[in-house]
């Protein structure tokens, strides 16, 4: 069976587990990522390397950006030089090119605006090209194991094509609505991470403040109605003093300015988020942008 060619732009901590999968799935893949050190892997496991995203465009027929930014998204794929969508050339609108081959389709997997996956979708649509967004959620380990939660927004049609390809990637696949309803919905994600992590920082802190055995006291309250993906994941990193990232601070500060942004649009209040904002940014001015997220129990750590 001839499988569709594969573009993956952004090759760090999600996107290099994920598109192995990829590769490991039989599919061949042409990678494209600002610092090219980041994709050696992936080169040695016979990834080709394209030297700009339209490059990846012209040698794939779905490409997925995982950057890490909005700003980044629409330079990798509205730049008009060199982003995806320069490269892809403009079809037909049927769903079948002349050549008999599906059109061109963009899956925008990072964390990004609602806005700008309607932007990229309209823009997509114009060239004849299918665009969705599809953020993720469950972590370094869930890109591992190909156990992510697929959250999707864009033509319906699109995103039943790619079924073979998201039952490589995740296990929780749903279809949300038309373009940035994943965002939407990864937003509603993020809001109640917010509420876990900041839950889980402070349990961790009171339990070595008043003198109990953590990780046993742990084994009671995670499995109970307290439990949590990120108090069976990240609590155990936070005592082993392991604050690598899994997922960076800087890109939580991100996404909580993203659902604050879209909450005040609507007037909508949202306190919680708000102080998670504050204290996570607080984090980032003190130089640990790059930690993981478990780094809040650090709070209030100052600047060197
Ligand atoms: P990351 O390790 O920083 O990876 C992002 C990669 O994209 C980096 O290698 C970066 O290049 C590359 N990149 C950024 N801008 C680019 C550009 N303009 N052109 C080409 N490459 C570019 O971040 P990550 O943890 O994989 O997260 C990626 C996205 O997924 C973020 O939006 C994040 O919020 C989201 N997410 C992360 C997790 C998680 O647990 N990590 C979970 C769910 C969702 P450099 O190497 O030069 O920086």
């Amino acid at each position: 069976m001839n499988l569709p060619k594969i573009g993956w732009i952004g090759t760090g901590i999600m996107g290099t587990a994920m598109c192995r999968r990829l590769m490991e799935a039989g599919y061949s893949c042409t990678v494209y990522s600002r610092t090219q050190v980041k994709a050696y892997s992936l080169l040695d496991c016979g990834a080709c390397w394209a030297e700009t995203p339209a490059e990846v465009a012209r040698q794939s027929d779905i490409i997925f950006t995982m950057v890490g930014y909005p700003t980044d998204v629409e330079q990798v794929i509205l730049a008009p030089e060199n982003g995806v969508l320069a490269g892809c050339r403009t079809e037909n609108s049927t769903e079948i090119t002349e050549n008999n081959s599906p059109r061109k389709i963009i899956v925008d997997m990072t964390t990004s605006r609602p806005s700008l996956a309607e932007k990229i979708a309209s823009c997509a649509a114009k060239k004849g090209v299918s665009a969705l967004d599809a953020p993720v959620s469950g972590g370094d380990i869930g890109a591992k194991n190909g156990t992510l939660s697929i959250m999707v927004g864009g033509y319906r049609e699109t995103f039943d094509a790619l079924c073979p390809i998201w039952e490589i990637l995740g296990k929780t696949i749903h279809y949300q609505g038309g373009p940035g309803m994943g965002q939407h919905t990864k937003m509603m994600n993020q809001i109640l991470i917010a509420g876990t992590m900041l839950g889980m920082c402070e349990a961790l802190r009171y339990a070595q403040c008043v003198g109990l055995d953590v990780p046993h006291a742990l084994k009671s309250v995670s499995t109970g109605a307290a439990g949590s993906w990120s108090l069976t994941n990240l609590a155990p990193r936070v005592l082993r003093d392991d604050f690598a990232p899994g997922f960076k601070i800087t890109h939580f500060v991100k996404d909580l300015r993203i659902a604050l942004d879209e909450a005040y649009a609507r007037n909508l209040q949202i306190p919680g988020v708000e102080l998670a904002e504050r204290l996570y940014s607080e984090l980032q001015d003190a130089g640990l942008a790059d930690a993981g997220t478990q780094a809040l129990v650090q709070w209030p750590k100052k600047g060197e």
